[in-house]
């Protein structure tokens, strides 16, 4: 049985893993631990993309999409659009627990996270109204693409050989009101089956979701592919279809654990895309390959 490994997006992931680790080092339960490891990235004022001090969409309003999958029973939930909650993973949570859905959005996951105590709060600091503020739309310039939109993604193995996966974001700063990204949808921004794997996205929601993202990596896991591998997999099919839209392919990324432990990642080319890794000896930040479209 392989030990513990704990694995999250972007630098801010090992505040993810760091919080995630104890958990796992005490024999808790995958989801318990990848939670607990979104969670603390969702505290963290400074993140501007996940939960408290979350960017706002076009019109200011700070909406978030979370979700969550447990690997053993893929038991699984999720909660878009949900305004004025900080903690939507755990709210994700309570929709995989307590209803027999799998997504709430807006209003009604609002409505829910009240009836199950979450309280409300303004999720806006002066910082990440300033942030907002800067990050205003400018005429587009089709060569370069979309920057500063990040989610966090944390998929943990247990010392049970199970796996758990969290996905939790404000989305894209200035989409439109009610936009859905990859984050709450099972399939594309987070699938997780301990059959197979753990994997999950973070990037432009759009294309992630055009291409089944996390779902394609988990199911090429199960054909025999390894994480490393099966990421490729992904982001090649990403780029494919940039070229077959004839666009320049979107910032998009991926990671992926397996049962044995093993780790993958790869990116869009120009995404310079990091993963936090945690494991009982320690916490590295490593650097996934990218992959450059092919003609
Ligand atoms: N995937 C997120 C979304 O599209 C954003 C991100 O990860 O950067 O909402």
């Amino acid at each position: 049985m392989p030990d513990y490994v704990v694995i999250a997006t972007w630098p801010f992931g090992q505040t993810a893993v760091k919080a995630a680790a104890p958990l796992l080092a005490d024999g808790k339960p995958a989801l318990d631990a990848a939670l607990a490891g979104a969670q603390a990235v969702e505290d963290d004022p400074t993140v501007f993309f996940v939960g408290y001090g979350g960017l706002g969409n076009a019109v200011g309003t700070v909406q978030l999409d979370a979700c969550v999958m447990d690997g053993k029973t893929l038991a699984c939930g999720g909660v878009a659009a949900l305004e004025n909650v900080r903690h939507a993973a755990a709210v994700a949570r309570r929709v995989m627990e307590k209803t027999p859905h799998v997504l709430l959005v807006g209003q009604g996951a609002q409505q829910f996270a009240i009836q199950e105590g979450f309280p409300l709060e303004t999720l806006l600091t002066p910082e990440s109204v300033a942030e907002w503020e800067k990050r205003r739309p400018k005429p587009k310039t089709p060569d370069k693409p979309p920057e500063g939109h990040d989610t966090v993604t944390v998929l943990a193995l247990d010392r049970r050989g199970r796996l758990g996966g969290v996905c939790s974001t404000s989305g894209l700063p200035h989409k439109l009101p009610g936009r859905v990204g990859d984050s709450p949808l099972i399939g594309a921004g987070l699938y997780v089956d301990d059959e197979a794997g753990a994997a999950g996205g973070t990037g432009v929601g759009e294309e992630i979701i055009r291409v089944g993202g996390s779902h394609l990596i988990v199911e090429a896991m199960r054909a025999g592919k390894g994480p490393q591998e099966a990421c490729e997999l992904a982001i090649r099919k990403v780029n494919q279809v940039a070229v077959r839209r004839g666009v320049h392919p979107a910032q998009v990324s991926f990671l992926a654990l397996d049962v044995k432990g093993r780790v993958g990642a790869a990116c869009t080319a120009m995404t310079n895309f990091q993963y936090a890794v945690g494991r009982p000896d320690g916490v590295q930040l490593l650097k996934a390959k990218e992959l450059e479209p092919e003609q």
